[in-house]
């Protein structure tokens, strides 16, 4: 796949943006490195004009941005997707900072693979339910009695490093040699699976839904270092319908 093919596979999704003004910069700043597919989770509000105003030539992504309710809704179809994150969180993945982040990006989209980028809310940042939903997590290197970019500037870059790392040609995987034995599970597949282990969990009483502690998380972090492929949630699905029919 080519470099501009490649830039223009990677969508761009903003959590729960509190400013119109931010989503337009963050529209105008992706365009600028050739990225194209913009994401709003419940957006505070959009469109408006502020957004349109502030994306400057860039109203094209605006125009065909993907509004949707819930970041699950939002990565449902992809199989890698990385949480820009200026903190590191318990529990969250281990950050890699952003060039290295862009460079896995821009291999697994030349795999074939559905990828995002997922950028928090301007006060709050992103939760860490929103956080352990992906698949990794990246930061910008910054100043560290300052580290946090305004949204805008943070998605510009991350779009520069990824069309770095497009154009200088990040080892292309070939089909061959992907880590996968079979396919990717995507981010609807991975959440099925959550939901089924948590409800086999409470079921035999190994989880009580009132004192749940941390096992979710600490089950999601070991799930996702493992990158689930669609056959091994098939399988792990299958031994949980069978704990459940033998009881
Ligand atoms: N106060 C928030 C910051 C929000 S800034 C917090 O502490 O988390 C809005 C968004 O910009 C963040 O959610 C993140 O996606 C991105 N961002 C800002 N600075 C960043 C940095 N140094 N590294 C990675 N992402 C950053």
């Amino acid at each position: 796949m080519n470099p501009t093919d490649a830039l223009a596979r990677i969508s761009i999704v903003l959590s729960r943006t509190s400013h119109p003004g931010n989503i337009g910069s963050a529209a105008r700043a992706m365009k600028t490195m050739g990225l194209s597919r913009l994401v709003l989770v419940s957006p505070k509000s959009f469109p408006h004009p502020e957004a349109e105003t502030l994306a400057s030539g860039a109203g094209d992504l605006l125009a065909q941005a993907r509004v949707v309710e819930t970041l699950d809704e939002a990565l449902a179809d992809c199989t890698y997707s990385l949480a820009v994150s200026a903190r590191a969180r318990d529990l969250g993945p281990e950050p890699m900072l952003a060039r290295e982040g862009a460079l896995n990006l821009i291999s697994e989209v030349q795999a074939g693979a559905e990828v995002a980028l997922v950028f928090g809310n301007e006060t709050a940042g992103l939760s860490n339910e929103e956080i352990q939903r992906c698949q990794g997590a990246v930061m910008i290197a910054a100043n560290p009695a300052y580290s946090s970019l305004n949204l805008a500037a943070a998605v510009q870059v991350l779009a520069y490093e990824l069309r770095v790392a497009a154009f200088e040609g990040a080892p292309v995987v070939e089909s061959k040699s992907t880590p996968f034995a079979s396919v990717p599970a995507t981010h609807g597949e991975q959440e099925g699976f959550y939901g089924h282990l948590e409800q086999v969990m409470v079921e035999t009483g190994f989880l009580d839904p009132a004192q749940p502690r941390r096992l979710m998380p600490k089950l999601r972090r070991l799930f996702g270092r493992a990158r689930l492929e669609k056959d091994e949630v098939n399988i792990l699905r299958g031994i949980l319908t069978a704990t459940q029919t033998r009881r």
